[in-house]
């Protein structure tokens, strides 16, 4: 079994880069040399202004033999979320896909930056993971996104809750498949301390119990990142009986056999 997408990239990576064909030709490379044939671009809602829809189509029409989907990742920024959920009601006909996540907590928190292990230790953690799955719900009924990025961010540093969070997480899962959205599985919980895949296999048993269909996804914020231990991924999904993945153009979902 071969993973072929690659449905969350950040051309942009952590700062404004403006959208041209030096900074986006080298995905669609990278993306060749790994066999991939179909990713999104879907760089954080704050560097919105940086997304350019015809240097997509430009880069397209260079690489007819790759699909290119046009996205962008929604999350709660309390700074530039309410331009980026205007942006992306604005630009809805000319996107592929909308990831929703959730990168701030209570306080206004960036919980997942790096360095913030003591405010984690400093909190009451049952009290994280609740805050953190009501954002996520929240988000889910937004009707601005198409799928949930790394559904178990908040276990970034491995801190764990004490409490049963399972009804809590059933009830997270019943809301994304009431939805109707899909849920991806993200190679980059692998590169941060919990060292796990996003979400738990927990999740993805629960999820696949809902027949909720999954996307694939390395979060990569440099063209190296992308793909990044998709061969990994692709054994425990078959392990795990996901044989298919669902892939985005214009909002339209369509489900492919691997
Ligand atoms: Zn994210
Ligand atoms: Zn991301």
């Amino acid at each position: 079994m071969r993973l072929f997408s690659d449905y969350h990239l950040h051309p942009q990576g952590h700062r404004h880069q403006p959208y041209s064909q030096e900074l986006l030709q080298p995905w669609a490379d990278h993306a060749r040399r790994i066999e991939l044939r179909d990713f999104a671009l879907t760089d954080h809602d704050r560097y919105h202004a940086g997304v350019d829809f015809e240097e997509i189509d430009r880069l397209r029409a260079a690489n007819p033999d790759l699909k290119i989907r046009a996205g962008i990742e929604l999350d709660n920024d309390p700074v530039h979320s309410a331009a980026g959920r205007e942006w992306v009601e604005k630009n809805w006909e000319r996107l592929d896909l909308v990831l929703g996540s959730v990168h701030f907590l209570r306080g206004d928190w960036p919980f997942d930056h790096a360095g913030q292990e003591a405010e984690f230790a400093r909190r009451d953690i049952n009290e994280i993971y609740a805050d953190y799955y009501e954002r996520i719900r929240a988000m889910a009924r937004s009707g601005l996104i198409d799928s949930m990025a790394h559904l178990d961010l908040v276990k970034i540093f491995g801190f764990r809750p004490t409490n049963d969070f399972s009804d809590v997480l059933d009830g997270v899962l019943s809301q994304i498949h009431q939805a109707n959205l899909a849920l991806e599985l993200s190679t980059a919980g692998w590169r941060k301390p919990v060292g796990e895949l996003y979400p738990s296999d927990e999740i993805i048993r629960r999820a696949q119990a809902k027949g909720i269909p999954f996307t694939t996804a390395s979060d990569a914020h440099s063209h190296v990142q992308q793909g990044e231990n998709f061969e990994r991924l692709a054994e425990k999904m078959s392990q795990m009986g996901i044989n298919e993945v669902c892939v985005f153009e214009r909002h339209q979902r369509r489900i492919v056999a691997l």
